[in-house]
């Protein structure tokens, strides 16, 4: 059974509202291989009663205010990919079709949109917690060179005033902070989960950790960006790895260090989840969403890559370690996948990256 996508549906739950509204700027997709999809039924099975908002309209109010105000918070992720990767090829031309929309229709998410969602939710509802997550807030968590602007741009933590970013893999920092802010603690106070990256006034910086160049002088000195990009890759270490910090004028972003790894019987769990494996049939009659074709009969296998390879940002999103699940968490997925009504009698791969 799907999440909710609309105040009806909630209501025939029997629900009085929800904890968390989850925005994604993709077509809702209940697959494994999207985060959106993982990070909403890791929710779900924690007990949490949440709300899916896909690309819901930035220029209007009608789709934020859909659900109400959640009683815990918002979760947003722009989809699986960044958008402007989404939206725009390297030679800075318009993409005409958007696999990740329903008949790949073009348009139905903004530019930056982890950005544009969060303003668009802080008008509407103030000092709601908004925690952001997926690529786009993940590999934009310092201040980082933007193709597209052709200039550094600072965190997004700043631009999209959201409370947390859950940086890297996100199933367990996710679990830590629902469970927190069902407890009642503040979202304020919530600055110590691994895997998240926090902003605070800079007389409030914590005193241990490495401390990367601050924005400004990122912005002014390309060596000094060169040594801020070795200090974020070589802290990327749920071992050993530190806390960094990056000045951003009076304010400081704050990144805990990572997350460890899921273990393989936690992997196990998150890909047991009961996914409904496609796309939500609300999109049938505009042809589906494309996205799931490579992916309906693929299995994931493993996380995180040693690789580092200097034009891959896996190891900054997944880590350095390799995680895998156990064979007979694969097998049962096989054998499910060939009971499906369309196998057509093979598995396109089972893998991950660190394949080379
Ligand atoms: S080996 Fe593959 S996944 Fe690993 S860093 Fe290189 S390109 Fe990325």
């Amino acid at each position: 059974m799907f999440l909710p996508i609309t105040a009806e549906e909630v209501k025939e739950r029997g629900w009085d509202g929800v904890d968390f509204v989850y925005v994604s700027g993709d077509a809702y997709v209940d697959h494994p291989s999207f985060g959106a999809a993982i990070i909403t039924r890791v929710m779900e099975a924690e007990g949490y009663r949440v709300a899916f908002l896909s690309q819901p309209d930035w220029r209007k109010n009608d789709d934020f205010l859909r659900f109400g105000r959640p009683k815990l918070g918002f979760m947003v992720s722009s989809g699986n990919i960044d958008s402007m990767v989404a939206h725009y090829t390297a030679a800075k031309k318009h993409r005409s079709q958007d696999a990740y929309s329903p008949g790949k229709v073009m348009g139905l998410r903004p530019d930056r949109a982890v950005i544009v969602y969060c303003n668009k939710i802080r008008e509407l509802y103030g000092d709601v917690p908004i925690i952001i997550g997926g690529l786009e807030a993940s590999l934009r968590r310092f201040a980082h060179y933007d193709y597209w602007d052709d200039k550094i741009r600072r965190s997004i933590l700043f631009d999209s005033q959201a409370d947390l970013i859950s940086y890297g893999m996100g199933e367990n920092q996710t679990i830590e902070i629902c469970r927190r802010l069902s407890n009642g603690e503040p979202i304020s106070s919530i600055t110590d989960v691994r895997g998240t990256c926090y902003a605070c006034d800079v007389r409030e910086t914590p005193l241990y950790g490495a401390e990367c160049p601050s924005f400004e002088n990122v912005c002014k000195s390309k060596k000094e960006y060169a040594v801020s990009c070795r200090i974020e890759q070589d802290e990327q270490d749920h071992i050993r790895g530190k806390l960094i910090k990056q000045r951003h004028g009076n304010k400081m972003l704050v990144q805990n260090p990572p997350m460890p790894p899921l273990t393989q019987e936690e992997m196990d769990w998150v890909y047991s989840l009961p996914y409904e494996r496609t796309y939500h049939p609300c999109y049938e009659k505009m042809g589906g969403v494309p996205a799931i074709e490579e992916v309906e009969f693929s299995i994931t296998h493993n996380r995180g890559c040693f690789g580092a390879c200097n034009f891959c940002s896996i190891a900054f999103h997944q880590g350095r370690f390799v995680t895998t699940r156990s064979k007979e968490s694969i097998i049962k997925e096989a054998k499910m996948l060939t009971e499906k009504p369309n196998f057509k009698g093979y598995i396109h791969d089972i893998g991950g990256p660190t394949a080379n």
